[in-house]
């Protein structure tokens, strides 16, 4: 009898902290599919973060050709809330700031393949351009949300360091930016981007608040006692990431879960393909 009770008592244990380690699965980044972050998309590469028409069409069609499943944000956030395993071969496209590479060629070449796209909008800058950076207009935005392929995320007001503004100047930049996109699109807006994937527990804790579902930065942080799914990081694509190297594209897809956090940082030089985080794989 005490044998059984033991056993019994295991049993019972052993379940329940299966069941309390379940939303642990979730806090790791190895629960989410590659997620890329792109800015601007360009004929003529001028900054370190555009990527060339040609090789941005490369990726898309590797990405297709090898089976990859493209998500909206409505998918992705959906899977999360459903607890559910991502299927094996999905992947996540954004693309932050707005800019007009977006509606001149992203939106046009994803369209071509079916894919789907996330756009995370500085909404202050929507039709202002300079001789450097052109931004998307409004009117474009609309047409852009039209189309259930693509969803459309916040990447605030007025693209501030977070971490240096006041309380008032937070609220804003959070909160009237999603409601600002929600009017102008007529679609809900699940998603958050941090600019320059700057973030804190207060940050995180006023973006959950806000009502967003999920929100994305750059680098791998670890610094938050919020779920993963708030400060999820992405793989930054830019001119010397990609250019002639496709092979390294292939390898931040394919090898995302097992990704140490230093890979996740911002670069603006090129990652040789045998890089050391790297080496496991090969
Ligand atoms: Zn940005």
């Amino acid at each position: 009898m005490k044998k059984i009770f033991l056993a019994l008592s295991f049993v019972f244990i052993f379940s329940l902290s299966v069941f309390a380690y379940e939303p642990e699965i979730k806090e790791n980044r190895a629960y989410f599919p590659p997620v890329i972050m792109y800015h601007d998309i360009k004929i003529e590469a001028h900054d370190k973060f555009d990527v060339l028409l040609e090789d941005f069409c490369a990726q898309l069609d590797w990405l297709k050709e090898n089976n990859y499943k493209t998500l909206s944000m409505e998918e992705f956030v959906s899977i999360i809330k459903k607890g559910k395993p991502f299927p094996e071969k999905s992947v996540l496209l954004t693309f932050d700031d707005g800019y007009s590479g977006i509606a001149n060629y992203a939106v046009t070449e994803l369209k071509k393949r079916e894919m789907k796209g996330t756009f995370f909008i500085i909404t202050d800058m929507l039709g202002v351009f300079s001789t450097r950076y052109v931004h998307t207009t409004e009117k474009q935005l609309k047409e852009i949300a039209n189309n259930k392929l693509f969803s459309i995320g916040s990447h605030t007001l007025s693209h501030p360091h977070l971490l240096e503004l006041n309380e008032d100047d937070l609220e804003d930049e959070i909160e009237d930016s999603k409601e600002f996109l929600e009017k102008l699109t007529g679609r809900k807006v699940l998603a958050f981007a941090y600019p320059y994937g700057e973030f804190d527990d207060d940050i995180v804790k006023r973006v959950i608040d806000a009502g967003y579902e999920a929100a994305f930065a750059v680098q791998n942080g670890q610094l938050c006692d919020y779920p993963a799914r708030y400060t999820i990081p992405r793989i930054y694509m830019g001119l010397d990431l990609c250019k002639n190297n496709q092979e390294l594209f292939k390898k931040y897809v394919q090898d995302y879960k097992n990704m140490p956090p230093e890979a996740f940082e911002e670069r603006f030089e090129p990652l040789p393909v045998d890089a050391h985080f790297f080496e496991k794989k090969n």
